[in-house]
């Protein structure tokens, strides 16, 4: 058996271990000290190093985005609007809360919210009685959602969306990185995202108060006393000084990491040309994809999805079917949908392929090669 090829591996940058030596030298292990703090103001210097952001480094993107909605007030009974087409994390946070998510389907340009349906939904939801409380917008496999859009229908109807860009950092919409769109974004440093920290997050928002209520919060919000205080429910949802170290080492190349993913995606389109039955997912004007994952669309009489991808696995390659829609989902089978199959579609249709920053140029034919092989 040929070596195993990932969807999407962790891929250090050389400087991780001088990070992390530090910390074991200076005693910092520990859910705080100069890594954490070193990786906020690195994220901040990334994402807008005009404007003033604020960034609180978390375990995970799941918390960012449950801090998040702690943050907007979201309670028990209350309706928030969530993307469809995502990872189960952008919904259950939602669930953590006790609120309900109502869930909207994708449009086919990004696969991302459709503004259409999110204006639908609100209207439908004051209608019977229920304003939607927050929106949660993610940007998909990296791809921008349609933001300017989404935002100004959030805005006429005064609900705060919070970005989930898990998958997105690096990504950009008309110049302006994803993570600094929404009143708070969540970014993911899991081990298969584009640049990862083994696990990790970061909770990412232009006000100040709010990302210092999220260290807050994610500390177990203890007051200040010499006793352990507490007049509000906290969280051990802090980073590891010595996860923030991998972090900061994987700051230094996350330019360099975008542009193999993208490359990646190029080398895709530019030898599966010749197959009409794969289609890519372009950028639309305006829209920079951090190309997180390599994914497509496959349409033809015989050969599907499950075929390429079942092929790829008996040769030990790993590929995926896209994210199955939430409302498709049976944990989530009671919840609100408004949408007309389009996120259906692209499930039944759509697989993503390898796409690591760190595969080979041998490892690259050899998924050439199979998916050739599975249309011959
Ligand atoms: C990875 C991911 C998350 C969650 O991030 P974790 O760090 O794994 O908790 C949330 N949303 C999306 C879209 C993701 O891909």
């Amino acid at each position: 058996m040929q070596s195993k090829i990932w969807l999407s591996s962790p891929h250090m940058g050389g400087k991780e271990k001088k990070f992390v030596n530090e910390a074991f030298d200076t005693n910092w292990v520990a859910p705080l000290g100069p890594n954490v703090n070193g990786l906020e103001k690195d994220l901040e210097q990334f994402l807008s190093p005009q404007s003033e952001i604020h960034v609180a480094a978390l375990s995970s993107g799941t918390a960012a985005i449950h801090l998040g909605l702690i943050l907007l007030g979201i309670k028990a009974g209350d309706e928030v609007i969530c993307q469809s087409m995502t990872f189960s994390a952008s919904a259950n946070p939602i669930a953590y809360q006790g609120a309900t998510p109502v869930f909207i389907d994708s449009e086919p340009d990004t696969w991302n919210m459709s503004p259409e349906f999110l204006e639908e939904a609100i209207k439908d939801r004051i209608a019977k009685g229920k304003k939607p409380k927050a929106i949660v917008a993610v940007h998909l496999y990296g791809m921008p959602a349609k933001i300017d859009e989404i935002t100004t229908i959030a805005d006429k109807y005064e609900i705060p969306i919070i970005e989930d860009a898990a998958e997105a950092l690096g990504s950009n919409f008309h110049g302006r990185q994803c993570g600094t769109f929404g009143i708070i974004a969540a970014l993911s440093f899991n081990g298969n995202k584009i640049i990862t920290t083994s696990g990790g997050g970061a909770m990412v928002t232009h006000h100040d108060e709010l990302a210092e209520k999220a260290r807050f919060l994610s500390t177990q919000a203890r007051d200040p006393a010499p006793h352990y205080q507490h007049s509000q429910i906290g969280y051990n949802y802090r980073m590891s000084n010595i996860c923030a170290g991998i972090g900061r080492g994987q700051m230094e190349v996350l330019p360099q990491r975008v542009l193999q993913r993208r490359a990646n995606f190029d080398w895709y389109k530019k030898h599966l040309a010749d197959l009409d039955a794969i289609r890519f997912l372009e950028e639309p004007e305006g829209f920079y994809s951090n190309r997180w994952l390599t994914t497509v669309l496959v349409k033809h009489p015989v050969v599907t999805r499950e075929t390429i991808r079942t092929a790829l696995e008996k040769e030990n390659i790993e590929s995926r079917p896209l994210w199955k829609p939430m409302h498709c989902q049976p944990v989530f089978k009671d919840a609100p949908f408004y949408g007309d199959g389009t996120s259906e579609k692209l499930f039944n249709d759509g697989l993503c392929l390898p796409s690591g920053s760190n595969l080979t140029e041998g490892e690259r034919d050899r998924i050439l090669t199979e998916i050739k092989k599975v249309f011959n």
